[in-house]
């Protein structure tokens, strides 16, 4: 039988609808700063989706564009100030930084309270010890996603590929959160398709193409795939064979529309929390 399709699509947009509803019942517009340092063609096609979300949301959003000659003292000013900002709830600094500039000296110098995006080293403690407060928007919007499909994650078995600081490693504090049993695996397990296969709950999040496959899916396994992979031909694809894995999985997400959709969303839900919190 073919796999249920998670639809992240519409996951997204009814949370970011959610999001602008409660935004619109506090008497200030939240406020979230984007910090795009250089040209990379991809940070501008991202940043330019959140600040459209953001407004549509009804936040007040602005974008703070650097040259990629800007120096890290420059970039480590431009934090200092928006960190005093009050009208500034959310930071976010888009990744990856041009050469010479230290992404985490970067993260470390954003107010943990305005981290939208979670990297922050005391917003990581507070995942690790269970007391979450901002958490990074991709692997929160897989939990979304989980939660949406109603697969839950109590006592399954559950597999992160990848052990990234953005998505494999909150991914697994995250899915530990919710009780489940919880592998993570990357470049040096040693039978990665075993390890997928005894998983009821399989994430991948490795950056390679298509490189989990039909067979290493239990049958009726929930896959989510955060991979975001271009093609030779100019197209998308994820970390899993789609096709194969589509075939064997009870639930599974698409690429695109799926896991995608939900990063933004969950930072403009990062920004209100962060907006809530502070004022
Ligand atoms: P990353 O920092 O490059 O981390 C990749 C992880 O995969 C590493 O832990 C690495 O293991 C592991 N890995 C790489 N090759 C492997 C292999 N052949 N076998 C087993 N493990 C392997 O990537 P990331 O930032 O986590 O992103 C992962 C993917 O998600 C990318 O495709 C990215 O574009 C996508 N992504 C999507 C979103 C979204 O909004 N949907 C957001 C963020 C990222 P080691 O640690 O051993 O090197």
């Amino acid at each position: 039988m073919a796999a249920r399709v998670i639809d992240g699509k519409a996951v997204a947009a009814a949370l970011r609808a959610e999001v602008a509803a409660r935004a619109a019942t506090l008497p200030y517009a939240p406020g979230l700063a984007v910090v795009l340092v250089g040209e990379d063609p991809a940070s501008q096609v991202y940043v330019r989706n959140k600040e459209r979300a953001a407004k549509a949301a009804g936040f007040a959003s602005e974008t703070i564009r650097l040259p990629a000659s800007a120096s890290q003292a420059e970039l480590l000013a431009l934090i200092a100030r928006l960190n005093r900002d009050p009208a500034v709830d959310g930071i976010l600094v888009q990744l990856p930084l041009p050469a010479g500039i230290d992404p985490q000296a970067v993260i470390r110098a954003i107010d943990p309270a305005k981290d939208v995006d979670g990297f922050h080293p005391d917003n990581v403690a507070a995942l690790a010890l269970g007391t979450p407060f901002l958490v990074p928007c991709t692997p929160r919007g897989v939990m979304k996603l989980l939660a949406a499909a109603g697969i839950a994650p109590r006592g399954a078995r559950a597999l992160v590929l990848g052990r990234s600081n953005i998505v494999g490693r909150p991914m697994a504090a995250l899915l530990l959160a919710a009780d489940a049993t919880v592998t993570i695996a990357h470049s040096r397990t040693r039978d990665l398709a075993a390890e997928c296969r005894r998983a009821e709950i399989l994430i991948a999040a490795v950056g390679r193409a298509e490189m989990v496959r039909g067979d290493w899916v239990s049958p009726g396994a929930t896959v989510i795939d955060v991979g975001i992979n271009r093609t030779a031909a100019g197209g998308l694809v994820g970390d899993v064979a789609y096709a194969e894995a589509a075939a064997v999985a009870g639930a599974i997400t698409p690429v695109p529309g799926g896991v995608g959709p939900m990063t933004i969303a969950c930072l403009l839900e990062n920004t209100l929390i962060a907006a809530a919190a502070r004022r």
